[in-house]
């Protein structure tokens, strides 16, 4: 029996074959992966991916989105909530496209409503990664009336280059993915925004780069995560003209992470002496601190006499 499903590019060449045991599977019941010291549990709601970005291998290795039933998410949400968890982050591939192969009538920021409203003691909800699309009007009214949503939020741009994003098959224009940041920034004010980005892309010219330089400061991200870009065996992007050499990779990584630490440092700045929200995770014994993370991911230390390891509690933020 011939298990293989072929892909094709645009040249109707065949790019991948993948084992349909992989593809359309209904969607496993994934148990929680991932835990930090007792205090926040990674829950994923969602895998798999359709979107076919060009240098990534995941629609073909994971196969089709497929979404975790809402009352099997509320129900897992509240045993962790009962096992003493005070935030659970919500994971996926496209987070975006959750609900869309589910018969009820359930999108993303419905989950997130029907969640918090069934689990009242969950103290923070975190969202692992989300796509530009999924900031609109709707979602900012659940930030609005949900603090338990934590305000920082991760959305891929891989690149502010608009020549670039057409080539990677990113669905969504410069402009675009700008006006949401901004509409996010004037209702949450204080929101920590990071982001993804792919540098070294096939074709990347110099004046590519700095164009996404340059746009990632009038973004103003708070946070970036730079990746260089890593060719994938099957993918449209592995075969395109124009490689760009490991070692101008490196530089324009060397420059992102510059920057980034710039837009960090004056993130944090601006909540210094500033009381903020924070979930106490851990104790070092040879500082003697704890440590936790406020709800825009701002790492906090803590004196204590008293064990204060899972607590969720309010304290002043000093900047290192
Ligand atoms: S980069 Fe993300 S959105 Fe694009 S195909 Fe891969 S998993 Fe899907």
């Amino acid at each position: 029996m011939n298990l293989l499903t072929k892909y094709f590019n645009q040249d109707k060449k065949q790019i991948v074959e993948v084992d349909k045991n992989n593809r359309n599977l209904d969607y496993e019941c994934l148990a929680i992966n991932s835990y930090n010291e007792n205090t926040r549990a990674f829950l994923k709601i969602q895998d798999g991916c359709n979107n076919f970005c060009t240098y990534c291998v995941i629609p073909y290795t994971r196969g089709n989105s497929r979404s975790r039933e809402k009352n099997e998410i509320i129900s897992e949400a509240k045993k962790l909530v009962s096992n003493g968890y005070k935030e659970i982050v919500f994971t996926g591939i496209d987070m975006a496209s959750y609900g869309k192969d589910l018969k009820d009538d359930i999108n993303f920021n419905k989950l997130i409503k029907n969640v918090l409203d069934a689990v009242p003691n969950l103290k923070r909800l975190r969202i692992s990664s989300l796509e530009a699309s999924l900031i609109n009007d709707e979602f900012i009214n659940l930030l609005k009336n949900y603090p338990q949503i934590a305000r920082h939020l991760h959305i891929p741009l891989q690149s502010g280059c608009e020549k670039i994003l057409e080539k990677m098959n990113r669905k969504y224009t410069k402009e675009e993915f700008k006006r949401r940041l901004i509409k996010i920034r004037e209702a949450i004010p204080d929101i920590a925004l990071a982001c993804d980005v792919i540098v070294g892309f096939p074709d990347e010219t110099e004046e590519d780069f700095m164009e996404t330089y340059q746009f990632i400061i009038d973004c103003n991200f708070n946070y970036l995560h730079v990746f260089p870009y890593s060719s994938r065996p099957g993918t449209v992007a592995s075969k395109m003209s124009n490689q760009i050499e490991n070692k101008v990779k490196k530089e324009r990584v060397t420059k992102l992470i510059n920057l980034g630490e710039k837009l960090k440092e004056k993130y944090e700045e601006q909540f210094d002496n500033q009381l903020v929200d924070v979930i106490v995770e851990s104790y070092n014994p040879k500082t003697k601190l704890y440590k936790g993370y406020s709800s825009n991911y701002l790492e906090v230390s803590l004196k204590s006499e008293k064990d204060i390891k899972g607590l969720f509690l309010k304290t002043i933020y000093h900047k290192n």
